[in-house]
């Protein structure tokens, strides 16, 4: 390497080795001398004119470096102050002067001794190139500093101050903190631009490093105040949990969830899912809404009985045994259920066999259904149906949704607890639709064997298989029920109870039902049957028995207040004892109007809650033939009395009555009861009765009942619900029911009591309807003349009784 140096003077002077130390030419260094040999150097060149070499030594490790492990280039320094320290060891404030050389060593021992010649740099010069230089080194510097903030300001105005390359190479070298090697070689370039540009280039390698670090730094801070966060927050809901008494860790948590997910043995689709979820959940911070939403979720699958079932046994003696166990009479219905029995035991796989009990409310269904589940020994949930509109409520919300639950069916089977319970479907005809979606159609897919089997509920998110649960369904109007959930229904239809039924059922079933659950022994409290029966005349008005059960309820609950004080008390309740425990009668002796009289007619009507008296009442007034029809009567109904007149019209004259009677009488027609609506075509023969009574004159007969369709020729049609009709007429006294002739086959399935109290007149023309009902045969006119003097007949004397019956539960009267 050429150099441009001139060699002077050789010298020698006494040499101290830095270790990781490189000292610059007009640098201060400060340092403590511990090594024997160097405090030897120091003292000799204390004794001398106080200058000393220092160089650095190669290899840090080396204790005892000789002239061969110390690198030729050093500086030779003046020693400005020396503290001795008490343990042998010196701290030297030395400054630099200048370059030297090595040339060679003179002695190693007691302290190394070197010959040395001192390198002059070449002179700087000044140009644009060089000043360009050093403002770029000045700005990497300043850069540097930024990033390396220990920098004391003077130094930063010392490097501002140099003006000559070489000067601020050495100046800024001595005060950075840099690899001595580094260090060394810009200590041993001559050249002063060289120098500084070796030195710029180290510097912003420099910065670069520093740079990366503060931004690891930065991110590890991040880190680390974000685990700390972390920390600290768990520590505190770790706290909180402990002074709960709930001291689970959430890692513990996710580890039982997943044993409980494994132990579950679910189906492995199923079990894949949950455990996913799991996953996510321990990604959750704890106490999250989202956390808790998914712990919820997990929890609810997992407490379905994915696989948990009972064992069928169906054994048909024991279900007959149960069924009449647990309800009087009910012949027909304990038959079918059994045959459907049967048919499931002779095979179990049958599909599509959905039993749907149809019948009053209070006439056993649900208690049947109860039976039935007994009777398999299956477990048994209830579903009501009733006022659901919305599809969700049977198919769940999905989970995005706030406060999102599983729908009905789901619900039951976590209820039941196995997978194949009965589920009783109740008061399927009284579910609506709403824009959210039509309930029925989910509910298809529930009942349909073919989709049952992966029953998708949208908050479980996951197949379940419904296919081995039983489902019973129950209306109180079949015709309610949407037609394709009809189709698959094997409907049981159950009637209303008559009178004797009814007390059956109190006296075996309701009374000792009742006294169990109060607590009450049957010696401590007897019905007696009298009061039995003015329980079921006097204090209820129903097609079932549900409020009977309820006043025997009262009864009890009246009587249990006397027992606490009394032990030993007795109680007997008489007809008379009713009145003091359930208050004055709520209904009088429901027997029909008790007079013939004109123009009121006892009509017979059909509703949801069981058969009904419907007298009808019309009157004739002078007037201008208008026809005024009151009594909230539907547009069929209203029709029906149209037709009434014109058939009546058509015969006026067979019938006695004047040809022209609609030009010159108003004719009032009036269902009683007026605020309950009523519609149906089954009134008309009633009407045409009543119409013509008020025209002729001729009172009604008031054992007389009747129900038909009236057509303009005469003509009595067939109508529906005739049991639960002639069930009501039974219970007002009537004494002849006047049917429809195509009815005729329906009396069979009417109660053996009603048949054994009400005489049955099948007709098939108004003819002989009016025959049987009025009181006499109206007088056929001789002609048109003879009937003008006819007076107009008039509201009738008799003041008009409405027979005094209560709709019970019914909104609408629908005469059929
Ligand atoms: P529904 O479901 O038809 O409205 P419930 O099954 O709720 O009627 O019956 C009401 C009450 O009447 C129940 O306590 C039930 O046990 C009782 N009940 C109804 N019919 C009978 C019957 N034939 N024998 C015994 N108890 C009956």
């Amino acid at each position: 390497m050429s150099r441009n140096t001139e060699l002077q003077n050789t010298f020698t002077l006494p040499a101290l080795a830095l270790r990781g130390l490189v000292m610059f030419p007009g640098m201060l260094l400060q340092f403590d001398v511990g090594r024997k040999k160097s405090v030897e150097a120091l003292e000799s060149a204390m004794q001398s004119d106080q200058l000393i070499f220092l160089v650095a030594q190669k290899n840090l490790g080396d204790n005892d470096p000789d002239g061969s492990q110390i690198y030729k280039t050093g500086v030779v320094a003046k020693i400005r102050q020396i503290i001795r320290r008490s343990d042998e060891g010196i701290r030297l404030f030395a400054e630099g002067l200048y370059r030297a050389e090595v040339i060679s060593v003179a002695k190693t021992e007691p302290y190394l001794l070197t010959e040395l010649c001192r390198v002059e740099t070449a002179p700087y010069r000044k140009t644009t190139r060089s000043e360009a230089l050093i403002r770029y080194t000045q700005s990497l510097f300043e850069e540097y500093i930024q990033n390396y903030s220990h920098i004391p300001p003077d130094i930063v105005i010392g490097v501002i101050q140099k003006k000559d390359c070489g000067e601020l190479a050495d100046y800024i070298a001595a005060n950075l903190s840099l690899d001595y090697t580094e260090k060394q070689k810009i200590l041993e370039e001559l050249n002063p631009v060289r120098r500084l540009q070796k030195l710029s280039m180290v510097l912003k390698k420099e910065i670069q490093i520093l740079a990366l670090e503060a931004k690891i730094s930065q991110r590890a801070k991040e880190q680390i105040d974000e685990n700390q966060k972390e920390y600290f927050l768990r520590e505190q809901m770790r706290a909180i949990s402990e002074e709960l008494g709930e001291n689970d860790s959430p890692q513990q948590d996710a580890d039982d969830l997943k044993a409980r997910i494994k132990k579950a043995k679910l189906p492995p689709l199923q079990e894949e899912k949950l455990l996913k979820e799991c996953d996510r959940l321990m990604k959750m911070p704890e106490g999250s809404h989202e956390a808790s939403v998914i712990e919820s979720y997990i929890d609810t699958c997992l407490e379905l009985p994915w696989n948990k079932s009972t064992k069928d046994r169906i054994n048909l003696k024991r279900a007959k045994r149960i069924l009449d166990r647990d309800h009087y009479g009910l012949t027909k219905v304990k038959e079918r259920i059994l045959e459907v029995l049967a048919v499931r035991k002779l095979s179990p796989d049958i599909s599509g066999q959905i039993i749907c009990l149809v019948g009053p409310p209070g006439v056993g269904k649900t208690s049947i259904a109860h039976s039935i589940a007994e009777a398999l020994g299956r477990k048994y949930v209830r579903v009501s149906l009733g006022g659901v509109r919305d599809e969700s409520d049977i198919v769940g919300h999905r989970r995005t949704y706030i406060g999102s639950m599983p729908g009905r069916i789901i619900a039951a089977l976590k209820q039941a607890g196995t997978n194949n319970p009965l589920i009783l479907l109740d008061e399927i005809d009284k579910m609506g639709s709403n824009f959210r979606g039509d309930p029925s159609s989910a509910l298809l897919e529930v009942l349909d064997p073919d989709q049952n089997k992966s029953f998708y509920d949208h908050y479980i998110d996951m197949p379940f298989d419904l296919s081995n649960v039983m489902f019973l369904t129950t209306a109180n109007d079949a015709s309610e029920i949407p037609e394709p959930l009809y189709d698959r229904m094997d409907v049981i239809t159950l009637g209303s109870y008559t009178h004797e039924e009814k007390y059956h059922i109190a006296a075996e079933h309701l009374i000792p039902k009742q006294l169990k659950k109060h607590g009450i022994t049957p010696k401590m409290l007897k019905i007696t049957p009298a009061a039995i029966h003015k329980l079921i005349d006097a204090y209820t008005r129903e097609a079932g028995v549900r409020n009977l059960e309820r006043q025997i309820a009262a009864i009890c609950r009246k009587c249990a207040k006397v027992f606490v004080e009394d032990k030993n008390a007795k109680i007997t309740v008489t007809p008379e004892k009713l009145r003091e425990l359930l208050g004055p009668e709520k209904y009088k002796d429901e027997t029909a109007n008790k007079h013939d009289m004109v123009g009121l007619v006892n009509g017979l009507a059909w509703t949801s809650v069981g058969g009904m008296m419907l007298p009808i009442e019309v009157a004739v007034m002078d007037g201008t033939g208008k026809i005024e029809l009151t009594g909230s009567l539907g547009d069929v109904m209203k029709e029906s009395a149209k037709t009434a007149i014109s058939c009546i019209r058509t015969r006026a004259s067979a019938l006695g009555i004047s040809h022209d009677f609609y030009t010159k009488y108003d004719i009032h027609i009036h269902a009683p009861e007026g605020a309950v609506p009523k519609d149906g075509p089954s009134a008309g023969t009633a009407m045409a009765t009543a119409i013509t009574s008020a025209l002729c004159n001729i009172p009604i007969r008031h054992d007389v009942a009747m129900t038909g369709e009236i057509t303009l020729l005469g003509r009595v049609l067939p109508i529906g619900g005739l049991k639960e009709k002639s069930m009501a007429a039974y219970r007002n006294g009537i004494k002849t029911v006047i049917i429809p002739a195509d009815n005729e086959p329906d009396l069979e399935e009417i109660d053996s009591v009603v048949k054994d109290h009400v005489h049955f007149e099948p007709v098939e023309r108004i003819d002989q309807v009016l025959k049987i009902a009025l009181t006499r045969v109206p007088t056929p006119m001789c002609s048109e003349k003879e009937a003008e003097p006819r007076t107009v007949p008039t509201v009738p004397k008799v003041p008009v009784q409405t027979p005094e019956h209560k709709p019970t539960e019914q909104s609408s009267v629908i005469p059929q």
